[in-house]
């Protein structure tokens, strides 16, 4: 996050779906550091950078974005979020890795944003061939020191080829909570629709802008997750790249997301769950801008009842954080927690940084054992029961923000 790497964000103006410019903003959260802009020391806060942050949802087709693009360089270049380091993903990467098995019977799956291989390694131990890209270099060295075929890189038309070349068709390319990080979610599609075999598919799991207006999921807003999806604007975006949806279901992961399968065979039929989420949205009103316009209102009164309560318990006593995930940067900034004595995380690749913002130092769980605080906020509230079992020793009081603020 050197000054000297720093470029203006880009302000997109049109739909990221459907490309009308009838877009309506319903929150604000003002200058926010990068949600994942973990700093390595105390020498690296003069060249910090905070960057505008506003979402806006698009009236033509109910797409939910961030208009803000920051420089993908900037972002993902030395990502610090090691996907195998987070117990329930890995379970759900295993699970995910049996059902494309039993879905699709693929020969070669193709994977865009694979992480450390949280996905690959269990595909792998299925017999599976696999390949996967992501952007970031040095999570790339985690997945191929495992003996993963990984390429770094964009996945886009060159990347397509020189998959095509190396590997051959694939049956299926998948993406789990990556696809919605790009702003240009057209060129995916395009180097998907070049790689896949006729009869192929397109797996993508994205956080669900549903789950994000039922659990009031606003610290999940932030630069690096651009768009939130629902399966109608998805819908909008696969059509105009030639795909049509055949499924989707619901998934927790990330504290709720969609599983959609799209194919490119315009004969090829679509099940029932893709019907039951469509009928699920129009009674939610998900396309409906009034409906994000009192979600943006909501929000901001939930961030003041976190900001004004803890505010005032910081007067006489000590408050930890617990989960320095992006969203932990959201709570911290936008509620100014500065007061927080640490954040707790067990990840090697961010325990010993600090907190993007604040400057909140990030430490291992032994160090939590070591001098007890008198509050624990768990900013990595999806996580929260995981958390205090793990944690059950504790004495002192847990809090956990959403979906309202609780005390344990
Ligand atoms: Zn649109």
């Amino acid at each position: 996050m050197l000054a000297s790497t720093r470029k203006a964000p880009v302000q997109r103006t049109i739909c990221r779906g459907c490309e009308s410019d009838k877009l309506e903003r319903f929150l604000d959260l003002g200058e926010m550091a990068l949600a994942g802009g973990f700093l390595p020391d105390t020498e690296a806060i003069a060249s910090e950078e905070k960057y505008p942050l506003s979402t806006h949802v698009c009236r033509a087709c109910g797409l939910v974005q961030i208009l803000e693009v920051i420089d993908p360089e900037i972002l993902f270049q030395n990502y610090s979020f090691s996907s195998s380091t987070v117990g329930p993903l890995v379970q759900h990467f295993q699970d995910y890795a049996k059902w494309l098995q039993q879905k699709f019977h693929p020969e070669l799956v193709v994977e865009f944003g694979c992480n450390d291989g949280i996905l690959l390694t269990p595909l792998g131990e299925l017999g599976i061939r696999s390949c996967g890209i992501d952007i970031s270099e040095n999570i790339t060295e985690i997945a191929g020191s495992k003996g993963l075929d990984v390429l770094t890189g964009y996945f886009e038309e060159s990347m397509a080829e020189r998959i095509m070349d190396r590997f051959g068709e694939a049956d299926v390319v998948t993406g789990s909570n990556t696809f919605a990080h790009n702003d240009h979610p057209e060129i995916i599609l395009e180097a998907a629709r070049r790689v896949l075999k006729p009869n192929g598919h397109l797996c993508l799991e994205l956080m669900y802008a549903g789950d994000l207006l039922e659990m009031i999921q606003w610290d999940t807003l932030y630069h690096e997750h651009l768009t939130f999806y629902s399966l109608s604007s998805l819908q909008v975006l696969l059509k105009r790249c030639g795909f049509h949806v055949v499924d989707a279901e619901r998934h927790p992961m990330h504290g709720g997301s969609l599983r959609v399968t799209a194919a490119l065979d315009a004969d090829e039929e679509g099940q029932p769950g893709v019907a039951a989420i469509l009928e699920y949205e129009r009674s939610k009103a998900l396309a409906d801008p009034d409906t994000w316009i009192n979600f943006g209102q909501h929000v901001d009164r939930k961030i003041e009842v976190v900001r004004e309560t803890l505010g005032r318990l910081s007067h006489n006593s000590r408050i930890w954080g617990y989960g320095a995930a992006g969203k932990a940067t959201l709570w911290v900034n936008a509620c100014r927690m500065a007061y927080l004595e640490a954040m707790v995380d067990a990840s090697p690749l961010r325990a010993g940084k600090l907190m993007p913002g604040t400057h909140t130092p990030i430490v291992f769980p032994e160090e939590l054992r070591a001098n007890p605080p008198d509050y624990i906020f768990i900013s990595a509230w999806n996580y929260g029961d995981l958390i205090r079992s793990k944690e059950g020793w504790f004495q002192g009081i847990w809090l956990v923000p959403l979906p309202d603020l609780r005390f344990f």
